[in-house]
Parts: structure tokens; sequence; C-alpha cells
């Protein structure tokens, strides 16, 4: 090799670690494209027979949003359709792919047809972006996390269709950048903001370049923008997008920052720290927007489980639209929250990989230890204490039974084997 010729290719690796190239599509191999293809779950019989199949003219956008679910009630939901605050139902149809936290991917309907995914939406000027694009359905909560195995899926998955339909990376978006709401009570002009789906998707985990420095929407002037999303999307400084991550209401994180325009659905509810349960559409006339507490929680979707949020004491159960993290959130893999599950076995956060491995019916305590186990020697005076009768000692008995302290009448019936846990902060 000459050493005219070394200089030049030294000084190519010297530039080309210095600049940061282009990020180019097609990350992933043609056999990891094919793998993952045929992974895929085929759902699409499973779609509600009354959804009207259009076949989309343009494919401009791909839009991912969270599902604020878990899979089973997800794949239910965009299949067959969402109960509306009309008390009408939709026809389903709301994603072309599913994304479980497992990182296993479901195809509802097929990519060629319109989705009816971005309601009221905006890019550029252009509306009703459901016509005009793919929607991809993450499972998850747009304020808790993503895993590793859904961003490797969204990965390939996304890098597919935008080989199939010719798209760069800042054609891929998130919901919550493109969806705007008409006037309300928080705006006076059509604004963004009206979902917050998908605000914690982090574009480089799925291997793809930064988003657009502003919303154009904004700039132009057709919308207002959202003080909260546009921190997360186009802050000069970098905003945790978990920062706000629970679903607790404090002066900065308002039932329109937790639930956009959901905030007055039937279907979100509202848990006051005294325990009382409101549906959105109630807060007006029984409570005020103005005066809902400090630290009510804030769940959306709820179509048909709330009696089960109404159990009171530190029982709770995981159902179909109530996961394991929307009862216990961030701390749904602590050692201290405790699992019961349908089979009998007792499992510690910190066993379990997911919050949404939880089959429903699956019993949790928050914040407890244990277990002692009860024998003759060891009564629950002796592990309890004077507590052993209080309504947050919990007793799980050889039948699978889980009782509080309070709804026992007789200790001296406790069979042994029967296990006691207390609260962690004893
Ligand atoms: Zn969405």
């Amino acid at each position: 090799m000459s050493l005219n010729k070394r200089f030049i290719i030294v000084t190519f690796l010297f530039i080309s670690l210095f600049l940061e190239l282009p990020s180019v599509s097609c990350a992933y191999t043609r056999a990891e494209h094919n793998k993952f293809q045929r992974s895929i779950v085929d759902f699409r019989s499973r779609l509600n027979p009354k959804y009207l199949k259009v076949k989309r003219q343009k494919t401009k956008y791909i839009i991912v949003h969270t599902s604020e679910l878990g899979l089973k009630y997800t794949l239910r939901v965009v299949s067959k359709g969402k109960h509306l605050r009309s008390g009408h139902r939709t026809d389903g149809g709301h994603a072309h792919y599913v994304i479980g936290r497992n990182g296993r991917t479901y195809r509802i309907l097929d990519k060629k047809y319109i989705a009816d995914h971005a309601g009221l939406s905006m890019w550029r000027g252009e509306t009703d972006l459901s016509k005009t694009s793919i929607g991809i359905e993450l499972v998850g909560y747009h304020y808790g996390s993503i895993t590793d195995q859904q961003y490797r899926s969204a990965g390939i998955l996304i890098d597919i269709l935008q080989g199939v339909y010719n798209l760069n990376d800042q054609l891929v978006l998130t919901h919550s950048q493109v969806a705007y709401g008409l006037p309300n009570r928080w705006f006076r002009k059509n604004h963004r903001g009206r979902k917050r789906c998908a605000k914690n998707f982090v574009r480089a985990k799925a291997g793809l370049g930064p988003s657009w420095m502003y919303d154009p929407d904004v700039r132009t002037g057709r919308l207002l923008a959202d003080a909260q999303l546009s921190k997360v999307f186009y802050g000069r400084h970098k905003v945790d997008p978990l920062a706000d991550q629970a679903n607790v209401i404090s002066k900065r994180n308002t039932a329109w920052a937790i639930a956009g325009e959901d905030f007055d659905s039937t279907t979100t509810v509202y848990k006051f720290p005294n325990g009382r349960l409101y549906t959105g559409d109630q807060i007006a006339d029984k409570v005020g927007w103005n005066h809902i507490p400090a630290n009510t929680v804030v769940m959306l979707n709820q179509e048909s489980d709330i009696k089960l949020l109404q159990e009171e004491g530190p029982i709770k159960t995981v159902s179909g639209g109530i996961t394991a993290w929307s009862l216990a959130g961030p701390s749904y893999n602590r050692k201290t929250t405790i699992y019961f599950l349908p089979s009998g076995r007792i499992k510690p956060g910190s066993m379990i990989s997911d919050w949404d491995d939880l089959p429903a019916k699956t019993r949790v305590i928050i914040g407890y230890k244990g277990p002692y186990r009860l024998h003759k020697k060891q009564t629950a005076f002796r592990i309890a204490g004077v507590k052993y009768k209080d309504q947050k000692t919990i007793y799980y008995l050889p039948s699978k039974k889980l009782l509080s302290g309070n709804k026992i009448k007789d200790f001296s019936q406790l069979p042994v084997g029967t296990f006691v846990f207390l609260p962690a902060t004893l």
C-alpha cells in the first residue's frame, strides 16, 4: 500500500469517527426481518366484523401508541372496539399491530387498510392521519416503562415498514405528538395534548434518529402548545418523560396531564385518597375540577372493573382492566409487593419479570414483609404483636383464602400452615 493510499484511509477513518454519519434505515438483517415476520401472531380473524375495511391510498407516517392497558384488554379493545363517552361502542380496527410486553407482536388488521387509531390529528397542517398512517400499539402506560423486548420488536417492525413505504425516521411519530383537541376548559383554541400516549417512547431504543426540533403545527400557529408535551418532545433540555410518571394528581400533574381528553370520560376512574371512586363524568357535578385532592389516582380505560377498584383494605385484585401496574405502579417489582397467584403460589415482586405476566384474579398486597408461618408455638400474637387483629395484618390460609386481621373471628381456629404478612414499615 502506498503511503498516499494509507494516508487517505487513515484520514477517512479519522473523519468518520468524528462526523456523525446520517443514520441509515435497515439496521436489521434480512434474516432478522424474516424471523420477525414469521413470529407475528395473526389476530385478524378476531377483528370486529362490523369494522369497515378501506384501503389506504397513501402511507406517510408510522404512529406509535401506548395502550394504557394490559395485553388481554388491549387486544380486545383494538380488535373489537371500545366504549365511548356517549355510550356507543366503536367497531374496533384501532391498530395494525400490537406489541406485548414480552415483545410478541400481533397483526390486528392487514397493513393495506386504514386503521381507526389516530382520531383528531394533525401534522404539518395535514389532518386525519389515520388515513395516511400505520398504527402500532405498545402494551403499557404512558407513565410507565416500555420493555427492551418491545423496543426490539418495534425497531424491527418499524424498520420493515419504513422499507415497504419508503419512510424516513422523521415520519415515525407518537400519537401524543400528532393528536390535537378542540377548545376546552384548558385551551381556548385547537391544541396539542389531547393524547398522552407513547410520550415515554424513547426513539433511540427503537433504533430511530431524533424527532423534530419543534412542533410544525404549533410553530405555524395552527395549534396551541401543550406545556408538558412540548417539553418532552422539543425541549432544549432533555426532560425525563417519566418524571411525571405516576398517574397521581398533584399541582403539576393535573387530570389533563394524566388523562388528556379522557379526563371526563365514564371510563376514567379517579380514586381519591379517602378511597372514594368517581368516574370522569361525575367530577364536574360532584366534586368540581378544581377540587380534586392531591394524591388522587387516575386510571384510564376502566370499562367494567370499577367494583374491584372499590375493594377496601390492603388486599387488591388484578383483573382484566386492572393490572399490577395500575395497582402498584413502579413498586410492582419490589420485594415488598407480594402476589398471590390463583395457582396458590406466592411471589414477591422481585420474582416476576413484568406486571403484565400476572393472571387475572391474582391478589396483591403492597408494602409487606413475610411470610411468617403460624404454628403452635408461633401464634398470631407472637408474630404481629398487638396488631394481630389489625386490618393491615394479612393472613394467607392453606385454603388460599387471604384475610385481613380484622376479618378473623377466632384466631385459635387458624389452621397450621397459615402465613402471616406484616406491613414492611412496622
Ligand atoms: Zn394512542
